[in-house]
């Protein structure tokens, strides 16, 4: 009994105790390691601290550069029964300022139509209104035109006159043109309103900045009434404007709205 009660406690040690003294060699689980003080002080980098990946940046479009034609540059222009003519912009400028305005108005009216005509015929050579010519003499579509030479009929005695002034207007504003926002403006000009012009969206259904509704109660005087759509410049309103001392800078400036009023030069294109 005895006997059996060790070979007992013997097998019980062996099915126990063995193992667990061997437990002790058994290969460790590979320790995690610690990371040290320094390693936990040194901050994480933080994604949410970092500045944000810069805006791709698109430049802002630059406009070409503005090129003037010179004034001996050639234009076609489409006269009376709709046949092309090539002119030197010059040429044009005179018969377009001579047939749009009367040449008994102030010089700085004058000079302020040329500048306007000078404006729309640059704007025109970048919006083209007809498909082979800059412009036409129709003032319905385009503007009046005809050539200076052959308006001794109507000025008669006064032509030497007249033509001077319409030379000067024109040669003294050499270069100068109307800008919106550095680019020419469609200088678009009536006859007379009935004391205020008419901004394009009121006529045309368009918005334009520089057309807006601007007072001009001279324009009452005119003996003829309202004449003409009424966006833009008055004519006879530049006329009474430059009476009452307006350089054609200013009487351009009351007529289109924020615009500036700037000499070009064909060298530069500035
Ligand atoms: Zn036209």
């Amino acid at each position: 009994m005895k006997r059996t009660l060790a070979v007992s406690i013997a097998l019980y040690l062996s099915v126990f105790l063995i193992p667990l003294l061997t437990a002790g060699q058994a290969p460790l689980p590979p320790e995690r390691p610690t990371p040290s003080p320094a390693e936990e002080a040194e901050p994480p980098p933080a994604p949410s601290a970092e500045e944000p990946p810069p805006e791709p940046e698109f430049p802002e479009p630059v406009p070409p550069p503005l090129e003037l034609p010179d004034a001996g540059a050639a234009v076609t222009v489409l006269v009376g029964d709709g046949a092309a003519r090539e002119l030197t912009l010059r040429e044009f400028l005179y018969g377009a300022v001579a047939a749009e305005m009367p040449a008994l108005y102030p010089e700085e009216a004058l000079k302020a139509q040329a500048v306007a005509i000078r404006t729309f015929a640059l704007y025109a050579s970048s919006h083209p209104y007809h498909e082979d010519a800059l412009l036409c003499g129709n003032p319905e579509c385009c503007l009046a035109f005809s050539p200076l030479a052959e308006r001794g009929e109507v000025w008669g005695g006064q032509y030497e006159e007249f033509a001077q002034k319409i030379v000067a207007a024109v040669e003294e504003t050499d270069g100068v043109v109307i800008l919106y926002e550095s680019r020419p403006v469609e200088a678009v000009f009536f006859a007379a309103t009935d004391g205020r012009t008419r901004s394009a969206e009121e006529v045309w259904g368009a918005e334009v900045p520089y057309l807006q509704s601007v007072e001009s109660i001279f324009d009452e005087e005119f003996p003829n009434g309202p004449k003409g759509h009424g966006v833009g410049m008055s004519q006879f309103g530049a006329r009474q404007l430059a009476l009452a001392g307006l350089s054609y800078e200013e009487i351009l400036k009351w007529y289109y709205t924020g615009v500036e009023v700037a000499r070009l030069s064909a060298e530069t294109g500035q």
